[in-house]
């Protein structure tokens, strides 16, 4: 065999196993996910087999495309391995090789699972003959409870993969299983982690960037572009609406008494999202609110932006805190471009003390004196979209970051 025909990448997924009566739709679903994050590298196949997908590195490096799966929702973890012939001696004497360069960092333990019943020997044994292999070359102790490092077999018709250890993959659901929702997406750290929790429940995610242009520069617009990029990983493009919010701004800081216009602001916004999520035909709107984080967040708050939605608003971080979700950003590649300075529509008019618990009568009253639905309609009516392929997409073909274009599509 050629050497690059030797490695496969296998993707092991656990959720997708409940759904008994739909597993074949979901995996379909996944399937056409992964081969979409794959796209832009020159890998192979990718199939599914005996309750995993496997993937043909072909000439692409295979950790790259573990790192790349590993934001796919819907894959529980990955390995790469190596490919024997289905038998015993084939099997022994690529563990045998595996060990020429290589250590246990401390116990190790062996993992069989024979996908093909008409293997000569069974899981115990081929487990028991595999260790005893490796316990000899490297003098690591066997360790069946909390081993440091786990040497998996599987065991398939036509062949033997070997691996050693596993990426942690996002887990979850295929994008594309759970309806399609719009997230409300500003330049900050939350958002898109908002977005990413949400794909990973199976939603397709749109989302929407409120901007304050010409009154502030384009900075925040080209945060959005970029993090709808890193979302689009995970499903085949990101649909994003461009809508610009400093006139909407600037009559309620006309109309609206000081301590209530951030919430007014963001009131506004999601009466807005709700019209184009209509449009889009999205069912529920995304927030990236976590109780009690900023003043507009106290429960009392929450109630009264919530009071402004049709449709459902998810709140996917409700209950996480910063750090937390800090690190998610980290993990997802969105922190860096949520911590690039930009002017964000938030700060343009914002009181310095805004109400930590404004009653929904006040709010309703000076929202009595805004035309509501005439600042809707003309926020909609000049709002553009476009769709935003993966950060990766756009680096093979060669594309101007995502940053610098201008919307291709205009109108909603
Ligand atoms: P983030 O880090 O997501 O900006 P935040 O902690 O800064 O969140 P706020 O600024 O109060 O919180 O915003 C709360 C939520 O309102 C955001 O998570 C986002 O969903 C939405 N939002 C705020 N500003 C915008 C904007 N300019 N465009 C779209 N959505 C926005
Ligand atoms: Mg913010």
């Amino acid at each position: 065999m050629a050497e690059e025909q030797r490695r496969l990448v296998i993707a092991h997924y656990n959720e997708i196993t409940l759904k008994l009566g739909n597993r074949g739709a979901f995996t379909a679903r996944l399937l056409d996910n992964m081969r979409q994050a794959l796209a832009p590298l020159p890998s192979g196949a990718v199939r599914s087999q005996d309750g995993r997908v496997t993937v043909v590195p072909g000439s692409a490096d295979p950790e790259e495309i573990c790192r790349r799966l590993a934001q796919v929702p819907g894959i529980a973890n990955l390995s790469v391995a190596t490919v024997c012939e289905p038998d015993m001696d084939s099997l022994l004497a690529e563990v045998e090789r595996m060990t020429d360069g290589w250590q246990p960092a401390g116990s190790f333990r062996v993992r069989v699972r024979r996908a093909w019943k008409g293997f000569a020997l069974e899981s115990p044994e081929i487990g028991a003959r595999v260790g005893a292999v490796l316990a000899d070359r490297t003098g690591a102790p066997v360790n069946l409870g909390r081993p440091d490092e786990v040497v998996y077999v599987h065991v398939v018709r036509d062949a033997i993969y070997l691996s050693l250890g596993r990426v942690q993959g996002c887990g979850g659901l295929p994008v594309g299983t759970g309806g399609r929702a719009l997230l409300l997406l500003s330049g900050g750290i939350d958002s898109p982690v908002a977005g990413l929790r949400m794909m990973r429940r199976g939603c397709r995610v749109d989302a929407v960037h409120f901007h304050s242009v010409p009154y502030l520069d384009r900075s925040s617009m080209r945060k959005a572009r970029r993090l709808a990029a890193v979302l689009a990983r995970g499903q085949s493009a990101t649909r994003l609406h461009m809508v610009a919010f400093g006139e909407v701004q600037s009559e309620v800081v006309r109309k609206v008494p000081r301590p209530l216009r951030v919430l007014m602001y963001r009131r506004l916004m999601v009466k807005i999202a709700c019209r184009l999520a209509n449009q889009g035909k999205a069912a529920a709107l995304i927030s990236g609110e976590s109780l009690g984080q900023v003043a507009s967040q106290t429960m009392a708050n929450l109630a009264v932006i919530e009071q402004a939605a049709e449709l459902p608003l998810y709140r996917p971080l409700l209950g996480m805190d910063k750090l937390e979700i800090t690190d998610y950003a980290r993990e997802a590649d969105t922190y860096d471009i949520s911590i690039e300075p930009d002017q964000d529509c938030c700060t343009l008019f914002v009181p310095r003390h805004p109400a930590t618990r404004a009653a929904l009568e006040d709010v309703l009253r000076a929202e009595a004196s805004l035309d509501v639905e005439a600042l809707i309609d003309a926020a909609v009516e000049a709002s553009e979209y476009e769709y935003l392929k993966s950060d990766w997409e756009q680096q093979a073909a060669g594309l101007p970051e995502a940053a610098g274009r201008e919307p291709v599509e205009a109108g909603a």
